[in-house]
């Protein structure tokens, strides 16, 4: 991806209208190739239709965030799983 981006902090507030955790500090497994990391190293991609999380790794969409006037669209397909602290 030759586009810039922001890192994963960038979905701190918009995550946070959907979660009363902070998902930055979760930890996600990318379903490409199974790296593990924090939401927070992500590579977001804010100006996409909605925003694109990609996997520092891979490269590959972990997540998408779409913000509609009454809705909030999240796409996880991209991570195997979503470890959040407690
Ligand atoms: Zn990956």
């Amino acid at each position: 991806m030759t586009d810039p981006h922001l890192d994963g902090n960038a979905l701190a507030g918009p995550l946070r209208e959907i979660f009363a955790v902070d998902v930055t500090a979760a930890t996600s497994r990318c379903a490409a190739c199974g790296l593990s990391g924090a939401v927070a190293a992500l590579h977001v991609y804010p100006n996409a239709p909605g925003m694109v999380a990609r996997c520092p790794g891979c490269e590959e969409v972990v997540l998408r965030m779409v913000r509609t006037p009454d809705a909030a669209w999240l796409d996880l397909r991209g991570a195997v799983s979503l470890r959040i602290p407690m």
